[in-house]
């Protein structure tokens, strides 16, 4: 019996004896010292000081998750008012903008974990507190083409949705959407081009879809890229589709 309650602490005990021997460092200003946040196992490899300076999306459009002002709050926002994206709901935890956007950049071309671990808890905790029931049948991350995870090596949405599946208690779903087009890179592009960028850039596969889907992806800039994997998997007979985002973009046409 106290071997087994034993063998059930264990990770965290392990945890607890690696922060020890080697104590967190924030990754946005490199202090020493981490945050507590929620139930979390371990401190955060971040400090309570740079966590004050993250943009919070508290205002998102609660169909796109664009950012908006106060007055606006728990609305929708005018451009989904006159054309309502494929999907019914986001859930965006910040703006996209200083520090979150060099902790994304790390995590995006740097390949670090820490920023997967921070960033996930973030993400995590922001859909502890704010995300009603029922929570969604799976998560699926935002693929990548073979070619561009080939040449970078790793899909750090993956990296994120791995860390969710596992604090949320849901199941990762990789195998249900596919990229079949290496499309072109987003950045600069404007938002027609990047419609037509992405145009039956996916397919789904698999012949039984569950109901209700949350698609997860690093930084939500235009929407254009979850809009037309939601189109999909709309097709393919998708209830309810929900957008999970760590970040959104404040200007639709950044
Ligand atoms: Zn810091
Ligand atoms: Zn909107």
């Amino acid at each position: 019996m106290v071997y087994k309650s034993l063998w059930k602490l264990a990770p965290r005990i392990l945890t607890r004896a690696q922060h020890w021997l080697l104590p967190t460092r924030c990754i946005a200003c490199g202090c020493a010292g981490g945050l507590q946040l929620g139930d979390a196992h371990a401190p955060l490899d971040l400090c309570s000081a740079c966590y004050r300076q993250l943009p919070f999306n508290r205002h998102g459009c609660l169909r796109c998750g664009l950012p908006l002002s106060e007055t606006a709050s728990g609305m929708t926002c005018g451009q989904c008012l006159r054309k309502a994206p494929a999907y019914q709901r986001s859930y965006c935890a910040f703006e996209y903008r200083y520090p979150l956007a060099s902790l994304v950049r790390n995590l995006k071309y740097g390949a670090q974990l820490p920023p997967a671990r921070v960033l996930g808890e973030l993400l995590a905790n922001h859909l502890l507190q704010h995300h009603p029931q029922p929570w969604p049948q799976c998560i699926i991350p935002v693929p990548l083409h073979i070619s561009r995870y080939q040449q970078r090596g790793y899909n750090q949405v993956i990296e994120l949705a791995t860390y969710l599946h596992r604090r949320l208690n849901l199941p990762l779903r990789l195998d249900l959407l596919e990229r079949i087009r290496a499309t072109a890179e987003q950045a600069g592009l404007s938002r027609t081009e990047r419609r037509r960028n992405l145009r039956r850039a996916f397919r789904t596969t698999g012949s039984q879809l569950p109901d209700h889907v949350a698609l997860l992806d690093d930084v939500i800039t235009t929407g254009s890229t979850v809009n037309e994997a939601a189109l999909t998997l709309r097709k393919a007979g998708v209830g309810y589709i929900e957008v999970w985002g760590l970040a959104r973009a404040t200007n639709r046409s950044a």
